[in-house]
């Protein structure tokens, strides 16, 4: 079981958290908890790393320092809170106060090297779930549950150097259940989602969003039953709530059409969380802190009977269109192969492709933080003239409707493009995946609300079913 940042968003919601946890291995199940970190902690220690390397103010950092540890001491004593947990929550404050004072010296450090890599980025970053799982353990520990924490390395986790983005190496998956296993008979370890490490000891990360990666590779590793990802949302909903407010949660959803949304913007799921729950085909509930019994979204390998075309509706923001064109590309063998090579060894994120059969034209949609290196790599690359002209949208999303349902049925492409056409959306550039789990397309930035919104009605994915 994972729980999202808003779910440990303060000491009496991680109360709330230890007591569910406890509830369910009273009721004979054996439960790994991954915590995130409390809300809003990895953005801000985020935030206060690049401060300090761009202003280099230790003053700043003192006042950070003490707002976090006011923060984390105020959770522990919600938490903790028994008559008899005197000594626990005192163990809790000192391991605390000891994580604090190691992080303020390496942001202090930044200050003076005036310098941050992806890779202090990462050990920064790591010190939010590293500041929740004790306080966590504490809790559980103060209700009478046998609790460890981990960090992610501890737990076995081993990952590629990929800083920001790292990836579980293999050995991860014995590692893991050697080193659960016990703790795991005994009581509920809780362990820091999110985080792990390379092959050298060194902190990595999974990527924002991460925790969700670190309980699937857990539950494969330990061939868990079930995978649950506990957030404050009903489930994976047909599109985001902050879009169309009578988005419905999603009863049952495939694992490629899970994976899909992620890909194309859903917030609610890390794009890789589901890959590890393949391995064993291990289902993955999509369950609310806030409301226990509602059943949530399962995710299972395949899905029989549904009646649904579409499932949902996705956006992608913070994305950019480049436009690559010339006569002299038409006919000619590679151009494609050339601009995806130069690209990938730019380390750009290619989100979308399209070309036109004339082949005067590639279009590709990129991560708006790499467009630059993009456009200058791609001239750079092309100087000899067989591309006449490169130019750019900053200004653009992608929508993207998913289901599996679609494969095999006429005129879904029709009904999403006429639904747009009528309501004045204009669309940039489309395209359909040939697996047909789902139709995207670019649209203005401006446009992008509106077409979901058209969408999502289109579809009648706000009735209830
Ligand atoms: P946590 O980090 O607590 O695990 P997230 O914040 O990652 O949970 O995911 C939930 C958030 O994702 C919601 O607040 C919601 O605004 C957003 N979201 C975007 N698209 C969807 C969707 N299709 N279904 C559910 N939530 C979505
Ligand atoms: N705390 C991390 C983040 O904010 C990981 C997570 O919450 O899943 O991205
Ligand atoms: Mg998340």
């Amino acid at each position: 079981m994972k729980f999202g940042g808003t779910s440990v968003g303060d000491g009496v919601r991680m109360k709330h958290v230890a007591e569910l946890a406890k509830k369910y291995r009273d009721g004979g199940n054996e439960i790994i908890l991954v915590t995130s970190a409390l809300s809003g902690v990895t953005d801000a220690l985020l935030k206060n790393a690049k401060d300090a390397s761009e202003s280099g103010k230790t003053s700043l950092i003192k006042e950070f320092i003490a707002d976090l540890t006011k923060q984390h001491h105020k959770a522990a004593h919600e938490a903790i809170k028994t008559p008899y947990t005197g000594s626990i929550l005192e163990k809790v404050i000192r391991e605390l106060d000891s994580r604090i004072e190691e992080l303020e010296k390496a942001l202090i450090g930044i200050c003076y090297l005036g310098e941050l890599t992806p890779r202090s980025i990462d050990y920064i970053s790591s010190y939010g779930e590293r500041l929740a799982a004790p306080i966590l353990c504490g809790s559980l520990n103060s209700i009478a549950v046998k609790s460890h924490s981990f960090t992610g390395g501890e737990a076995g986790i081993i990952t590629t150097e990929e800083y920001g983005n790292a990836k579980p190496l293999e050995v991860t998956y014995s590692l893991v259940k050697e080193r659960l296993e016990q703790p795991l008979n005994e009581g509920i370890p809780v362990v820091c989602g999110f985080i792990a490490e390379n092959e050298a000891g060194i902190i990595t990360t999974l990527g924002r969003g991460g925790s969700d990666f670190t309980a699937s590779i857990l539950g494969a590793a330990l061939k868990a039953d079930e995978i649950w990802l506990w957030k404050e949302v009903d489930g994976i909903l047909t599109t985001d709530p902050h879009i169309v407010p009578e988005a419905r949660p999603i009863p049952v959803i495939s694992y490629i059409e899970a994976m899909e949304l992620s890909y194309f913007g859903a917030k609610v799921l890390h794009p890789r969380a589901i890959e590890p729950a393949i391995r064993h085909g291990i289902p993955v509930r999509v369950k609310n802190t806030f409301h226990p019994d509602a059943p949530g979204t399962l995710v299972v390998k395949d899905q029989k009977l549904s009646r649904d075309i579409v499932k949902a509706v996705t956006v992608i923001t913070k994305v950019a269109l480049i436009n690559i064109s010339g006569a002299g590309m038409v006919g000619t063998i590679g151009v494609a192969a050339r601009v995806f090579t130069t690209l990938a060894n730019a380390g750009v994120n290619i989100v979308m492709i399209s070309q036109g059969s004339s082949e005067a034209n590639i279009s590709i949609v990129v991560d708006e933080a790499h467009l630059d290196k993009a456009v200058k790599s791609i001239k750079a690359e092309f100087k000899n003239g067989t591309i006449k002209e490169v130019t750019h949208d900053r200004k653009i999303s992608v929508v993207a409707v998913v289901g599996a349902g679609m494969a095999n049925t006429p005129g879904v492409a029709g009904r999403v493009f006429g639904a747009l056409g009528k309501a004045g959306v204009n669309v940039i550039m489309i395209s359909q995946g040939s697996s047909q789990h789902n139709i995207s397309f670019a649209v203005s930035e401006d446009g992008a609300k509106k077409a979901v919104q058209v969408l999502h009605k289109e579809f009648g994915l706000e009735r209830e079913k």
